[in-house]
């Protein structure tokens, strides 16, 4: 969606995808939600049908586009595994990351039983990629445990967990084969609170573990006033990411197209090559 963005654990973020569905409390205030819905029925607006789930087979290229190396917070406005969208073109994300590997890709998920099973299969190819960081959202025991559980099955380099929003204690946690995690606190317009202690219970785990530790925000209302430290300082804990080359721009478009007219088949004639 953006070649810039404002999260602070990345530098842009891409969406093949558009829209999702809610599966546990942490969607109760999606942001992406908010967002889309404010553009329903705006004609020529990506998001004039809102929130609905709809694929962008034309944004497929577009890190392959992009020359500079960035960290890439893939699907920011939708979740790459909910099981409306067809293997086919999840895999085609995936060759877009393969193929364009002097980005770093940060994969986010609440469904992480269908993650991790194609992660077994069909996407094996790209499950082990140091430059693509595989990870489950974790904002409560009830939901984001099991995700957790999940995503150490899965033969990925880097297993990441967002714990965002943290709703409630999360008390000991099996951080055996996770890389990095990432903790905030709900912001916006009703923002659930965020108490120190279930905060620090989890930097405290990470340190003992040697885990990078990054702590985004206390949100609530006034997001920027609360700021983002935590006992006196600021948590920017990230994973060692890889460097390499970058592709010249006219081999990478190929790979874009090849790979859309993979995805597209015969109808690949009558999608826009890149936007
Ligand atoms: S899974 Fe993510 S994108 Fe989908 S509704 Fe929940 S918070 Fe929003």
């Amino acid at each position: 969606m953006a070649e810039h963005s404002s999260i602070e654990w990345t530098d842009a973020t891409w969406n093949p995808v558009r829209g999702c569905t809610k599966v546990s409390p942490g969607c109760k205030h999606c942001y992406a939600e908010v967002f889309a819905e404010r553009f329903r029925g705006v004609p020529g607006h990506p998001y004039e049908q809102g929130f609905d789930l709809r694929l962008v087979p034309e944004k497929l290229g577009e890190p392959l586009k992009w020359q500079t190396p960035k960290m890439i917070f893939v699907n920011s406005m939708s979740d790459l595994f909910q099981e409306g969208i067809a293997e086919e073109y999840i895999e085609a994300v995936a060759k877009v990351m393969v193929k364009a590997n002097w980005h770093t890709y940060q994969v986010l998920t609440k469904r992480s039983a269908r993650m991790a099973s194609l992660l077994r299969g069909r996407l094996s190819f790209a499950a082990t990629a140091p430059h693509i960081w595989w990870g489950v959202s974790v904002e409560d025991r009830k939901y984001g445990l099991p995700r957790l559980a999940d995503l150490q099955e899965v033969p990925a380099t880097v297993r990441f967990l967002s714990v965002e929003p943290l709703l409630e204690g999360l008390g000991k946690l099996n951080l055996n084969g996770i890389h990095w995690v990432i903790v905030g606190g709900e912001s916006g317009h009703g923002a659930r609170p965020l108490k120190k202690e279930w905060v620090t219970e989890v930097r405290d785990q990470c340190e003992g573990a040697n885990v990078p530790f990054f702590f985004k925000q206390w949100g609530g209302v006034r997001k920027k006033r609360a700021g983002r430290e935590l006992d006196g300082q600021t948590y920017d804990g990230f994973p060692v990411r890889t460097s390499q080359p970058v592709s010249p721009l006219a081999t990478a478009m190929r790979w874009a197209r090849e790979i859309q007219q993979e995805y597209a088949g015969p109808q690949s004639e009558l999608l826009p090559i890149l936007v």
